[in-house]
């Protein structure tokens, strides 16, 4: 179970326990999975603003594409090799957010911008993903008025999910509903 006490070397372990990718390429093919599965999210966040569904409808969606996101980029904070002693709560304490544009904006929109400095952060190498994860998860559980923390709950159905998809040995393949 991952919580607010979880630290990100716990995380990973869990997390760990379903990584499917030769080590040969661990960087290039983790930063290439945070940046297509921040898309995978994006895309989503769109559809909201397009008026598909409403955002409380793809709450599950955004979630579980964040998820994915949260697992690569602890997985990239790990492959770096720095101990990562912090927990889930300590990191998003780290995070100072001004949500004060978020009534005027609106939810959606306010999350697509988010989304996008999200992006850009994750393309930037000298933030970290950690960081820049946190900081967007902060945001996520401001606009879905969460009582806990947006990280810990992602990483948490992010790794049953993976688990779930180990156990019925279908890790590799496509789509979102396997
Ligand atoms: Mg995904």
């Amino acid at each position: 179970m991952i919580t607010d006490e979880t630290t990100v070397d716990d995380v990973a372990a869990v997390f760990g326990e379903t990584a499917v990718y030769p080590s040969e390429y661990a960087g290039v093919y983790l930063r290439t999975g945070l940046l297509s599965e921040v898309g995978e999210m994006a895309n989503v966040i769109k559809k909201v603003v397009r008026g598909d569904a409403s955002i409380d409808e793809y709450r599950p969606r955004i979630y579980d594409e964040f998820g994915d996101v949260v697992w690569y980029a602890v997985m990239l904070s790990e492959e770096k090799g720095a101990p990562l002693h912090m927990t889930l709560g300590e990191l998003v304490e780290a995070v100072t957010f001004d949500d004060s544009e978020h009534e005027a904006f609106g939810r959606a929109p306010y999350l697509a911008a988010a989304t996008q400095v999200l992006a850009r952060d994750l393309l930037t190498p000298t933030v970290s993903a950690l960081r820049a994860v946190a900081e967007f998860s902060v945001v996520l559980g401001t606009v879905f008025g969460e009582e806990g923390n947006a990280l810990s709950l992602a990483a948490q159905s992010v790794a049953e999910k993976l688990r779930s998809r180990a156990e019925r040995g279908v890790i590799q393949g496509d789509g979102d509903h396997r």
